[in-house]
C-alpha cells in the first residue's frame, strides 16, 4: 500500500500516528494512505520564511515566471500518469481529468508571460503617475510590493491539479513561498505534483501537506496569507479562527445560473449554444466544479422545449466507470460526496418535479454490482423559480440542475441570479442588446463573473464553466467574496498596495520605468 508523504522543511515525510484511506471511487478499493499527523508545521513555515522568503526575494519577475514555464512543463512530460492518477483517484474521465490537469499547465504558462513581461520591475505600478505638486516634478504613484509572510493554500477536492497550480502561479509570481494543502481525499495528483515539482523550485519556495490541517493554521502572524477554496461551513470556520491581521481569500459553494433570453429560439446558434453549456456544465467532472450550472431559467413559451431538449441531452450521456472510453460520466470523488448530493436532490425533490432521472439512481457502465458512488444526471424543474428554497440555498454539488420558468423580463432574470445571494459566475443567452444591457446592470453586483452568450461568439465559446487565468475568479457572498486569478489582479492578494509621493522620475525607476 502506497503511503503518501509530505514535502515539508526540505524534505519528504510520512508523518505518524492514525491513517486515513485515498479511495478509487468507481471500484471502492483503497488505492493509499496518508498519516493524519506527526509533521513539525513549526519548521515548515520557518523554512518559508527564512529560505523560502529569501530565495523568492533575489529573483525577479521574470526569473519566477521562467520557474512557473518550467512547472507547466513538467505537467506536459508527466499528463498521462496525471490523467490516469486523477482518473483512479478523483472518478474523472479522461476528458475531466484533462479539464483539471491541463487547466492548471494552462495557468502557470499564463503566469509565466506575466512573469516575462514584467521584467526586473522592483515594485508592480497600479495605476497611472499622478500629479500631486506644483509641477509635474512632485509625483504620486500607487505601488504594489511583495508581502512578507507565508501564502498557505487549501483547497477543495475537485480540482487537485488546477487548484494547486492556480494558486502557486500567483503566489510565486508575486514572491510568497507557499504552503499548499490538497484536499485528502483526492490527494494522489497534487502529491505527484509535488514530486513533480520540488527540483525544480528555489528551496522553500513550495511545501506540501497532504493529509489533514491539523496544526496548519495555529502559527500564522501578520503578513501571512490563506487562500481556502472549498465549502462555506470550512468557509465560516476559518473566518472565525484567523488573527484579524492574516489575509483570507475564500472561494466558497455558488448556485450558478444560465437564463435564457426571451428573444433565443433554441434552434438558432445562442440557444444551440444554451443547451450545450447547460448540459455541459452540469455532468462535466459529475457536476463537482465550483462553476457548474445548478438553476436554469427560461422564458414560459420554451420551457417544455427546453425541459425536453436537455432531457435528450443528458440522457445520452454513459454513467460508469471513467477509464472507459464510451462513458462520458464517472462518480463522485467520495461516499461522503455521494450521501450529500442523495441529501441535496431529496430536498429539492420536495419542492420541483422530475424531469430526468428521479432522484439519482442509476445503474453504472462496467461496475460491479453496488459497488462505487455514482449518481446519474438529476434535471428538476419548477414553474416558481424565485420562490423555491430549496434551489436558491443550497448548493448540491453533483450532477443536478433544476429548470425554472419566467416572464422573459431582464430584471426579473437578475433578481434571479441575486436571489442565489452570490455567485462565482451565471451566464445570459440573448442578441437583444438591450435586454442584454438590463440584465448586466442589475446582475453584476451578484457574480464574480457573467458569461453573455450570443450568436456572435457562439463558435468560439469557451462555456461559463471554464475559469480562464486573464479574467477574475471569485464571487461575492456566498461565493465567499474571493478574488483569484485575473492576470496581474491574482498577484494582488499576496503583494501590498502603498501610494508613493515623491520625485516623479524616482518614482518611475521603482516600477521598471
Ligand atoms: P471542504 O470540506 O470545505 O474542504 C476543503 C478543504 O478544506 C480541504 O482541503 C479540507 O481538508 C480543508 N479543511 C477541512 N477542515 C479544515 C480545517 N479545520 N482547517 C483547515 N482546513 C480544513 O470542501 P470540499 O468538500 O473539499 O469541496 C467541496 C466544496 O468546495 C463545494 O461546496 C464547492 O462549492 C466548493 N468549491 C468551491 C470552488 C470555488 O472556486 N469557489 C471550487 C471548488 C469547490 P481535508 O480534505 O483534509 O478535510
Amino acid at each position: 500500500m502506497q503511503l503518501l508523504a509530505s514535502y515539508l522543511a526540505g524534505k519528504w515525510s510520512p508523518g505518524s500516528g492514525a491513517k486515513q484511506s485515498l479511495v478509487n471511487p468507481t471500484t471502492e478499493e483503497v488505492l493509499a494512505e496518508v498519516h493524519t499527523g506527526g509533521h513539525d508545521l513549526a519548521a515548515a513555515f520557518q523554512h518559508a520564511r527564512t529560505a523560502g522568503a529569501r530565495e523568492l526575494a533575489g529573483m525577479t519577475f521574470a526569473q519566477r515566471g521562467a520557474v512557473l514555464a518550467a512547472l507547466a512543463k513538467a505537467i506536459h512530460g508527466a499528463r498521462e500518469e496525471l490523467i490516469a492518477l486523477a482518473v483512479a483517484n478523483g472518478g474523472n474521465t479522461r476528458g475531466d481529468a484533462k479539464f483539471d490537469i491541463d487547466g492548471g499547465a494552462v495557468t502557470l504558462s499564463h503566469y509565466a508571460q506575466l512573469g516575462e513581461k514584467l521584467g526586473s520591475a522592483p515594485l508592480l505600478g497600479d495605476g497611472e503617475p499622478i500629479q500631486v505638486g506644483r509641477t509635474a516634478r512632485m509625483g504620486g504613484q500607487h505601488v504594489w510590493a511583495r508581502r512578507r509572510g507565508v501564502a498557505v493554500h487549501i483547497n477543495a477536492f475537485n480540482f487537485p491539479a488546477w487548484g494547486l497550480c492556480e494558486k502557486l502561479a500567483c503566489a510565486l509570481l508575486a514572491g510568497m513561498p507557499v504552503i499548499s494543502k490538497p484536499a485528502t481525499a483526492t490527494a494522489l495528483v497534487a502529491h505527484r505534483l509535488a514530486q513533480l515539482f520540488e527540483p525544480l523550485l528555489p528551496a522553500g519556495a513550495l511545501q506540501v501537506l497532504i493529509g489533514p490541517a491539523g496544526a496548519l493554521l495555529d502559527t500564522l502572524v501578520p503578513g501571512d496569507v490563506v487562500a481556502f477554496t472549498g465549502g462555506s461551513d470550512t468557509a465560516k470556520m476559518l473566518r472565525n479562527k484567523l488573527p484579524e491581521p492574516v489575509r483570507l481569500n475564500i472561494e466558497a459553494d455558488s448556485l450558478n445560473a444560465a437564463v435564457l433570453g426571451p428573444d433565443v429560439d433554441l434552434g438558432s446558434e445562442a440557444g444551440a449554444l444554451f443547451l450545450a453549456d447547460v448540459a455541459r456544465d452540469m455532468t462535466q467532472k459529475t457536476g463537482q466544479k465550483c462553476t457548474a450550472i445548478r438553476r436554469v431559467l427560461v422564458p414560459e413559451a420554451r420551457f417544455a422545449e427546453v425541459c425536453d431538449a436537455l432531457k435528450e441531452r443528458v440522457s445520452a450521456i454513459a454513467v460508469g466507470d471513467p477509464s472507459r472510453e464510451d462513458v462520458r460520466m464517472g462518480p463522485v470523488a467520495t461516499a461522503q460526496q455521494h450521501k450529500d448530493v442523495k441529501a441535496g436532490i431529496a430536498r429539492l425533490a420536495a419542492a420541483t418535479d422530475s424531469v430526468y432521472g428521479g432522484t439519482g439512481e442509476i445503474t453504472p457502465v462496467g461496475v460491479a454490482a453496488g459497488k462505487g458512488y455514482f449518481i446519474g444526471p438529476v434535471l428538476r424543474s419548477t414553474r416558481d423559480p424565485m420562490n423555491c428554497a430549496p434551489l436558491n440555498e443550497h448548493e448540491v454539488f453533483g450532477p443536478v440542475s433544476t429548470i425554472g420558468l419566467y416572464n422573459g423580463d431582464a430584471a426579473f432574470a437578475a433578481d434571479f441570479i441575486a436571489r442565489g445571494e452570490g455567485c462565482l459566475v451565471s451566464s445570459a443567452y440573448s442578441d437583444d442588446r438591450e435586454w442584454v444591457a438590463t440584465f448586466v446592470g442589475a446582475a453584476a453586483p451578484w457574480a464574480g463573473r457573467l458569461y453573455l452568450g450570443s450568436s456572435k461568439m457562439a463558435s468560439q465559446s469557451p462555456g461559463p464553466g471554464t475559469v480562464l487565468p486573464s479574467l477574475l475568479h471569485g464571487g461575492p457572498g456566498r461565493a465567499g467574496g474571493g478574488e483569484e486569478l485575473g492576470g496581474e489582479r491574482g498577484l494582488q492578494f499576496y503583494m501590498q498596495r502603498c501610494a508613493l509621493e515623491g520625485d516623479a522620475s524616482v518614482l518611475k525607476t521603482l516600477i521598471g520605468g
